[in-house]
């Protein structure tokens, strides 16, 4: 295997767009000033949100922008084997537990041990089903959680954006690995592929970047190594807040990729008319140093 394996890894609840772009290019980029591999991934686990044939939208909007997978394309949505075995082998070495509670429950919870919880703010799971505080009492199984180790605190280093620390205990709690629809929680399915593909650097948009320590925590428990990390810049729309899927960014104009290759160049400080791949690429060689070191 390569000494460097990088992925985009888009969701395919909708075409790419400028902000999109500029993970998917960041991600090439930081492969090739590497020498190293770049791949293609569908994160389609969350089907239902997902509308058929937008995985082909996708692969033809990178490929109209000369960004091609160097090995096979991987759908999540044929993984569920992969997730299945992760997800025994937590629940073998105690790190992951069946959970009844629904939202309901959570916020009565929450209530009762009076915390208020911010509106926006996920919920912080209280622990009701934790194998040693009460387990189901009774409950059917909805959803399965990871078993958060003590102490929750956990600290990594990002390219861009410099050390960073989280408490995943305060802030997040027991996580969703398995959701009680029956999905792959995104976390487990991203941890799971990163370290079946070889990942060695995780390039994507800032938007992802408060995942990070729940992954690392996932990676930890599963006895598989941690990435590099580097969260880009968020290309934000005309009011000001990110451009996504959700506030109707316009899929990717594809008469003129060039346009939008410049214009995802220059969200990334690198000049937009770099000229050529060769010139883009050592612009962006000295910008964000690349490390695989790890606190
Ligand atoms: N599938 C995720 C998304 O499109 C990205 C996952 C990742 O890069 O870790 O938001």
């Amino acid at each position: 295997m390569a000494a460097y394996r990088g992925r985009f890894a888009p969701s395919p609840t909708g075409p790419l767009h400028a902000g999109s772009l500029v993970a998917a290019l960041a991600s090439w980029l930081d492969a090739r000033a590497q020498g190293g591999v770049w791949l293609v991934r569908i994160e389609d686990v969350d089907t239902p949100r997902c509308p058929p044939g937008m995985d082909e939208t996708i692969l033809q909007q990178l490929a109209a922008c000369g960004l091609v997978s160097d090995e096979p394309v991987v759908w999540q949505s044929q993984r569920d084997d992969l997730y299945q075995r992760a997800l025994d082998q937590l629940i073998e070495r105690g790190h992951a537990y069946p959970c009844g509670c629904s939202r309901k429950d959570i916020e009565a919870a929450l209530q009762a041990q009076g915390t208020q919880r911010e509106r926006h703010h996920i919920a912080v799971y209280p622990g009701t089903c934790r194998p040693g505080r009460g387990g189901l009492q009774g409950k059917p199984a909805r959803a399965w959680r990871l078993q958060l180790p003590e102490p929750g605190e956990v600290a990594w280093i990002d390219r861009r954006l410099g050390p960073q620390t989280q408490n995943v205990a305060t802030e997040v709690g027991d996580f969703i690995l398995k959701r009680a629809d029956g999905l792959w929680a995104y976390q487990l399915a991203v941890v799971v592929d990163d370290a079946a593909q070889g990942i060695t650097h995780v390039v994507r948009g800032e938007d992802l970047a408060d995942n990070t320590a729940r992954q690392i925590l996932l990676q930890r428990a599963l006895g598989l190594p941690t990435p590099a990390w580097l969260h880009t810049p968020l290309v934000l729309g005309a009011n000001g807040e990110k451009l996504s899927k959700q506030n109707g960014a316009q899929p990717l104009d594809l008469s003129d990729p060039l346009h939008a290759l410049n214009a995802a160049a220059q969200s990334l400080s690198l000049p937009s008319q770099a000229g050529s791949p060769a010139a883009a690429l050592s612009h962006w060689t000295g910008l964000w140093p690349h490390t695989t070191q790890i606190p």
